[in-house]
This record gives C-alpha cells, sequence and structure tokens, in this order.
C-alpha cells in the first residue's frame, strides 16, 4: 500500500522509518519532507498550513493511508476534508483536536468529565485576570489558550508579571498572533510523564510513556524548546500506575469526547504532572510528541499500519501494542542559538548514509535540507539522534558516541538526557 506522511520534522522522519519497516507499505510519500526523510520517502512540497494544498496532494496521489504528524494540519481541519472524500486518514477531526488546540476547551472538558487536572480560570481580557489572580497563589502559570509551539506557557511569581505576561498574549507580542483566552493554572509540582494513548473514538489502549526535556540547557536550565531530547523505558511508570493513567485519563478522555459527539481518533499525548495529590493533566497533545516518537517507535515491536488501521477502523481493543523491553533514547543536535536567533545552511558531516545505519541507532532528521548536493542545517532543532538498548545506560551510550561523530558549526546539544531517571535506575 501507498502511505502519505504529512510534516516535515523528526517526528515524520521516525514515522516515515516505521513505515518502511511494514511489510504492508510498498510506497511512502512525505509532504514536505526534509533532506532526511527524502533518503527513504519522495517528498512533495507543501506548506502545513494550507488545506487546500494538502487535499489537492491527497487527491493527486490517492494514498491508501494518510499519517498526519503536526498539529497545525488537525486545527485547519485536514482530517475532516479526507473523511468528506473517503480517504482513509490517521488523526483526529478538527473538533476532536480542540483538546489541544484550545487549553480553555481541555479545561472545562476535563472539569466536565471530572479529569484531574490544576484548578484554573479562562480570562478574556486584562480585567478578568486582575480579579481572578487574586484567587491564585503564586507561582502562578500563564498559559495562551491557542496553539503556540511550546512558548505559550509563562511561570510568573507575582500579580505584576502574570498580568504582563497575560498583556504580552492579548496584544500579540508574545506568540506573534493576538490571543482571544488566557488560561490562568495553579502551578503544579512533581515528576512530569508523558503517556501516549492509540484512540479508535471508542478504546484507549497504551502505546508508551515517555519524558521529555524542553529547557535548551543542563540541568534543565534557560529558555523553553520545542524538546532537547526525550527518553522511554519500561520502568518510567509502574505498570499499575499506567493502568490508572489509561483508565482514568485517557479512557475517560474517550469517553468524554464521544459523549459530546466528537469522537476521539488518533494518539492521545496526555501531559502529566506527578504531583503529591495524584497525577494531574498539564496539556493534552492531539497527536504524536516530537522528541518523544523518535524514541518511542524504536522500541515498537507492531506493524505500525496496525496502529493506524485499528485506530481507523474502531478496533484498537483487539491490538495488543508490543514495545521492545529496555530503554529508548533520543538527542536533540540543535543550531547555536536556538531556541532564539539561529542561522542555518550549515553543512552537516560525519553521518551515516540510511544504508549504514542499523535498526539500534537512528539518526532521524528535524529540520535539513540539501543544497548543492550537500546537506545543511534547515531549522532550530537539526537532527534527533535516537538509540534502544536493553536498559537505558547503555541506549545513551550509543546515542552519545553516534552524535560525537556529527559535527556542523554552532552545533549543541545537552549531555544530561534522562539524567533524573538513570539516577533511579537499578545497578
Ligand atoms: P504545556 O504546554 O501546558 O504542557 O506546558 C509546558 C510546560 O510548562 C510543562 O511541560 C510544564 O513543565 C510547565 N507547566 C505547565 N502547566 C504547569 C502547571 N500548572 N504547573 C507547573 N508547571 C506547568
Amino acid at each position: 500500500m501507498k502511505v502519505l506522511v504529512i510534516g516535515g520534522g523528526g517526528r515524520e522522519h521516525a514515522l516515515v522509518w516505521a513505515l518502511r519497516k511494514s511489510p504492508q507499505v510498498t510506497e511512502v510519500l512525505c509532504a514536505p519532507g526534509n533532506g532526511g526523510i527524502a533518503q527513504l520517502a519522495r517528498c512533495i512540497p507543501v506548506d502545513p498550513g494550507n488545506l487546500h494544498e494538502m487535499v489537492n496532494i491527497v487527491a493527486l496521489e490517492q494514498p491508501a493511508l494518510t499519517v498526519i504528524g503536526p498539529e497545525l494540519p488537525l486545527s485547519v481541519g485536514l482530517v475532516d476534508e479526507l473523511v468528506k472524500r473517503e480517504f482513509r486518514v490517521f488523526g483526529p477531526t478538527q473538533a476532536a483536536a480542540m483538546l489541544e488546540t484550545s487549553k480553555a476547551f481541555a479545561k472545562e472538558f476535563m472539569q466536565r468529565h471530572d479529569i484531574p487536572t490544576a484548578a484554573h480560570a479562562i480570562c478574556v481580557n486584562l480585567e478578568e485576570v486582575h480579579e481572578e489572580l487574586r484567587r491564585f497563589t503564586m507561582p502562578v502559570v500563564v498559559k495562551a489558550s491557542g496553539l503556540a509551539a511550546g512558548k505559550g506557557v509563562v511561570i510568573c511569581n507575582s500579580h505584576l508579571e502574570a498580568e504582563e505576561a497575560a498583556a504580552q498574549m492579548f496584544s500579540g507580542t508574545l506568540l506573534g498572533t493576538a490571543e482571544t483566552e488566557v488560561v490562568l493554572e495553579e502551578f503544579l509540582t512533581g515528576e512530569e510523564l508523558s503517556f501516549f494513548a492509540l484512540c479508535d473514538g471508542t478504546h484507549a489502549i497504551e502505546i508508551a510513556s515517555a519524558q521529555d526535556h524542553k529547557r535548551v540547557g543542563e540541568g534543565d536550565s534557560g529558555p523553553n524548546t520545542g524538546g532537547m531530547g526525550a527518553y522511554s523505558t519500561d520502568g518510567i511508570a509502574t505498570p499499575a500506575m499506567r493502568q490508572w493513567l489509561l483508565r482514568n485519563i485517557a479512557q475517560k478522555t474517550v469517553d468524554g469526547m464521544n459523549s459530546e459527539g466528537n469522537p476521539f481518533k488518533g494518539v492521545l499525548f496526555c501531559g502529566i504532572m506527578m504531583t503529591p495529590r495524584g497525577p494531574m493533566v498539564l496539556e493534552f497533545n492531539t497527536r504524536f510528541g516530537d522528541p518523544e516518537t523518535e524514541a518511542i517507535l524504536l522500541r515498537l515491536e507492531t506493524d505500525i499500519v496496525d496502529l493506524f488501521n485499528a485506530s481507523i477502523n474502531g478496533t484498537a481493543n483487539q491490538l495488543m501494542i508490543q514495545m521492545r523491553p529496555g530503554a529508548s533514547v533520543c538527542i536533540i543536535a540543535a543550531s547555536g542559538g536556538y531556541p532564539g536567533k539561529y542561522a542555518s545552511g550549515k553543512s552537516i558531516t560525519g553521518l551515516r548514509t540510511t544504508g549504514e545505519q542499523s535498526d539500534d541507532v537512528v539518526v532521524f532528521h528535524s529540520g535539513t535540507a540539501i543544497k548543492d548536493d550537500q546537506l545543511v542545517t534547515a531549522g532550530g532543532r537539526v537532527l534527533a539522534v535516537s538509540a534502544v538498548a536493553p536498559d537505558l545506560q547503555a541506549a545513551l551510550n550509543k546515542a552519545y558516541a553516534e552524535l560525537a561523530k556529527i559535527s556542523f558549526e554552532g552545533m549543541q546539544f545537552r549531555r544530561d538526557i534522562a539524567h533524573r531517571a538513570l539516577r533511579q535506575e537499578p545497578k
């Protein structure tokens, strides 16, 4: 079968890589793809925010399955348009994707369905922010309601700081677009966990859990990024805890969306804080995470096409997802200056070609391009160096050894990926 993947980052490279391993797949296309994906799939240029362009590609190419990577195509309703035209597509409808595209919707939804989350207030102007702040102790979390590529959350230590952050969100100076809603949230403490569930509108089943590293600097310092690395292990949560998260968060969300007439299909990524009061939802994403996917898919033993089909057909309850035991990691090599200003077009050396790579160490491309037959940087996050092994330390050793061979001008990466888990891992 012919499969089209929409998107062009490390997550999509990992999806294309997993699809290429499936005996059910004969051809993979990717729109727009990137310099690394081009080695595995035919890439088609597209603007992932342009609905017509994307629909036209599907109509022209007639893939048997379309898989949507990023949130932007979901938010503009690509799934709805493709379903209308009777194409098979993996991902949620625009209405179901509101769990991610509107934090205000997600908070009210969780309240309606008794899903544990931080106390909050939704404000539509600065007067409301001023008024509601009285109910919060400091620090308080101020969140832009709409999509913000990880930049819409500000932790504030005073009312004044919170009002300033909200003002910048309403005016558009923080994110480039003016927000109509701002969410104030109780500050939670604890370990963070990303829990991934496959959903088919009725059922939710567990895929895996992971942890990512959002801050640019070692020791979790410096500004937030899209993610500087991630890891996934068997022991990241106990089997009892995973069951609890599946039942009380993922399945409850699927049931709630179903009862409201917006069945949720696709990947539900639950960002959880393990607080002293129990697990609480920080946010939902309605797609695979980046860079968690680059770590998780290395461990996936089940044919990924079976996951997509189970979600589309409503048969996820009949699927057992097998993950390779042990651990996997992903370390991001980023451009110097990221997440601030950075240069592009720097030539990358030391990469093995796809043919030379093993299935245990894979370098996925996040932001690369081919210029004059040379692979160059083309984004803030450039490469996602990923490895799988029987334990975390071995996976890290493999990934860092691979990374040591690679260089480009200004390259930066964190040397402490999975540091907290490593301290807890039994010797
Ligand atoms: P979000 O995009 O909502 O997941 O937020 C991004 C990051 O901000 C999370 O991964 C947390 O580290 C932090 N964060 C978000 N909400 C809270 C909260 N209520 N309390 C503490 N930290 C938070």
